[in-house]
């Protein structure tokens, strides 16, 4: 039975872990990209294997599940990056061994989950793979992950491996409908377009009324191109949204139309700086999930902005090479 918890994209992955039954793997890792639900995949899979029933599908009645409901299962162990940290630290990592290796309270399964696992820093994976080589019995470790690239290829040998995709358009759109009756077409495949097609950060996106914001941020910029404003002030401005990030959003979707509106001979110039421009954007997207200095980066992309609006634009290469550190920036 497909628990309630989950999203319908997610029926096959989960009749694989069906499947299994109670022949579980010591570790397992889920591998996708965030806003599509992994982390609820991971809950729905801990809680099957607490439960008392046979086979790892939550029965939602028994004494385990109930526990698990209220949050108070002894035998569920999580960590997570703690509010206000980079980073996942060695000390977190220990204090979870600790408990790893104590009986279970309940003398049934225990079950560890790690969510976004590449938050580990060094030593802090180094000390996860100790418990990974030689876990106790009945321990099932759950680990998640945005980022399957930056993980060592020791830990990911150590694990079963569950890799979750973007799901297809008709789902999602089918979805997003019945989430969101009152939004109509248009304005659902634009908070998809924005969001990579990813269903959960579309819905946000909207019930956030990101659209009221980009208003705001057309305001913004505009100003910026007149020169009633600078480029501190706006980043100073931007900085106190909830999630600043989304002008990354705004100033991608700009580009989309621009080109789009140029290319199909709106009267608009068409300028091969925009493109570059775009591929900018792109990049300060992906190095804003990573440690780097979010003013600098909001600010080289507004001062990028501007200047590709020159005739003698030259790109910032920081924002140019794929997956560069951060601090080149
Ligand atoms: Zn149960």
């Amino acid at each position: 039975m497909m628990q309630n918890s989950l999203y319908p994209w997610q029926a096959n992955l989960w009749q694989d872990w069906l499947a299994q039954g109670r022949f579980l793997g010591q570790a397992y890792l889920l591998s996708g990209p965030d806003g599509i639900g992994i982390s609820a995949f991971a809950m729905a899979m801990a809680q099957g294997v607490l439960c008392q029933s046979d086979g790892v599908d939550a029965c939602q009645n028994c004494a385990q599940c109930h526990q698990f409901g209220q949050q108070t299962h002894p035998d569920f162990l999580r960590l997570a990056l703690l509010e206000d940290k980079k980073e996942i630290s060695v000390d977190q990592v220990r204090a979870l061994n600790e408990q790893v290796y104590r009986t279970s309270h309940q003398g049934g399964y225990k079950v560890v989950l790690i969510e976004q696992v590449e938050h580990l820093n060094r030593s802090a994976f180094n000390a996860l793979l100790k418990t990974l080589e030689e876990p106790p019995t009945k321990t099932v470790m759950i680990l998640t992950t945005h980022q399957w690239h930056q993980l060592p290829a020791t830990l990911i040998s150590r694990c079963r491996q569950l890799r979750f995709a973007v799901p297809p358009l008709d789902a999602v759109m089918t979805w997003l409908h019945q989430q969101l009756p009152q939004a109509d077409d248009r304005l659902l495949k634009k908070a998809l377009k924005l969001n990579w097609g990813l269903p959960i950060s579309a819905k946000d996106w909207i019930e956030a009324k990101a659209f009221d914001l980009e208003a705001t941020w057309q305001t913004d910029i505009k100003s910026l191109q007149q020169q009633r404003t600078s480029i501190s002030q706006l980043v100073d401005k931007w900085k106190k949204w909830s999630a600043p990030e989304i002008v990354f959003d705004y100033f991608y979707l700009w580009t989309v139309n621009y080109i789009r509106a140029a290319v199909y001979g709106e009267k608009l110039p068409y300028d091969p700086n925009w493109l570059v421009f775009q591929k900018s954007v792109l990049q300060a997207r992906q190095l804003w999930q990573q440690n780097v200095n979010k003013d600098l980066l909001l600010e080289s992309v507004c001062l990028e902005w501007l200047q590709c609006q020159q005739a003698d634009y030259q790109p910032n290469p920081a924002l140019q090479t794929p997956m560069i550190r951060g601090d080149q920036i």
